[in-house]
């Protein structure tokens, strides 16, 4: 490479993005490398194409939403030097209007282009140069520079860590597994409900013990379930787990035992009709072996007992992680927090390295944590090269 560059980006995704404008902020000559023939892919296709780039619980204020992340203590340092209000003051000084929709910050625009187009204009602004297609394969490329690994996990970043891991075998790394995904399920009791969407109370157990709890749309497929509350519970599931599903929270104080009083000579598969999605009440008669045909009135106390139980935990297993065509929002793994030193984000073993994003283990839950710990890290990473610079 014929021109000196002070700082080089491996990746050009939020956190590779954001630590070269923080880099440059500081004087630094950045080069961007990146393997894809754009930047930034990730951003266009998150938040369904709106980009939930932050949650207003990202509060240096309110240090609470740390327990949302996996690996919190070593994150804690860099989310609360750079929370949301941090980010959004940021975007907002490079032009971007934000919305909060219940915690959840999105461009005004509701368009995840936007964020990327504020991102472009700020590197030009800043004179970042950007290499496309453009595979680093391992550092050689890079000498007496400063390097910052943002490339995230994927085909291409698994090999250049590969490398680093392998000139020094005690780089501590931790295998990525896939996490923020629908679950497999047992499927017997999923006839007619692919597409169904309900509002219910999502328990993850294992062994009967309660390892993940929470209140969520979730939505029925044909392969199991999927929805926020689902992708949130993926983060602690394995196979053989339980989740059993409350579908009662919505229903205000309305109760099956009166409405079996009051439509005692309906038909069983009207039963829940206003509570649940018809196709959904089936499947709780299937489960229950109460076929719908029947009269209401006909039921006995323990059947009505039994309706009611599976309404408050309608059980399905957890079947493998092969996840088919299934996408995994963000992964787990990559350089454990031993290897990092937890303010700069320097490689111990490896004094001119830098690390920002999900290169890094930790994660957190939807509703923009994973993209903001790729901007806060990168932010961090970008200004600790920078200043080190030689
Ligand atoms: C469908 C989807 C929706 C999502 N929605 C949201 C959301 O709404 N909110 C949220 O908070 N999070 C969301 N996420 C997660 C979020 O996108 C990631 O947490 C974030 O992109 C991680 O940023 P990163 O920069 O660390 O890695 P990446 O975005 O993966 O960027 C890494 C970049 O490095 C490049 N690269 C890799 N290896 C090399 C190499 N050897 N040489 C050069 N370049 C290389 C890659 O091509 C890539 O461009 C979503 C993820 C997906 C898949």
């Amino acid at each position: 490479m014929s021109e000196h560059f002070d700082v080089i980006v491996i990746g050009g995704g939020p956190a590779g993005i954001m630590s070269a404008l923080a880099a440059a902020a500081e004087g630094s000559r950045v080069l961007i490398l990146e393997a894809k023939d754009r930047i930034g892919g990730k951003i266009m296709v998150s938040g369904n194409g709106r980009c939930n780039f932050s949650n207003t619980a990202i509060s240096a204020g309110a240090p609470d939403f740390l327990s949302q992340y996996h690996n919190a203590e070593f994150a804690a340092s860099i989310l609360l030097r750079c929370d949301s209000s941090w980010l959004r003051d940021l975007f907002e000084h490079w032009g971007m209007a934000v919305v909060d929709q219940d915690g959840w910050l999105f461009p005004a625009t509701r368009y995840a282009g936007s964020v990327l187009e504020v991102l472009l204009r700020e590197l030009k602004r800043s004179s970042v140069v950007i290499k496309t297609q453009c595979v680093a394969a391992d550092l050689s490329c890079c000498q007496d520079s400063k390097i910052i690994l943002a490339c995230g996990f994927n085909e291409c970043s698994s090999s250049i860590l590969g490398n680093i891991i392998d000139v020094d075998a005690q780089l501590p790394y931790t295998e990525f597994r896939p996490i923020l995904h629908p679950l497999n399920t047992e499927k017997s009791l999923l006839e007619g409900l692919d597409g169904l969407r309900a509002v219910c109370r999502l328990n993850l157990l294992r062994d009967g013990k309660l390892l993940f709890s929470e209140i969520g749309e979730l939505m029925f497929r044909n392969y199991g379930i999927s929805g926020i509350v689902t992708f949130n519970a993926s983060r602690y599931s394995e196979k053989g787990d339980i989740v059993s599903l409350d579908l009662t929270t919505t229903w205000n104080g309305l109760n099956l035992t009166d409405i079996c009083e009051r439509y005692a000579s309906q038909p069983c598969n009207t039963l829940f009709d206003g509570l649940l999605r018809r196709p959904l009440g089936l499947a709780i008669l299937r489960k229950a072996k109460v076929a719908g045909e029947r009269s209401i009135t006909s039921l006995t106390d323990s059947e009505i007992k039994r309706l009611e139980s599976i309404c408050t935990d309608f059980q399905l297993e957890v079947q493998g992680s092969d996840l088919g065509n299934l996408q995994p929002q963000a992964q787990r793994g990559g350089l454990s927090f031993e290897a990092l030193d937890p303010e700069s984000l320097q490689l111990k073993m490896a004094p001119n390295v830098y690390a920002a994003g999900e290169i890094i283990d930790v994660d957190g839950p939807c509703g923009g944590y994973n993209l903001h710990w790729a901007w806060a890290s990168g932010w961090a990473a970008g200004l600790a090269a920078a200043k080190s610079k030689s």
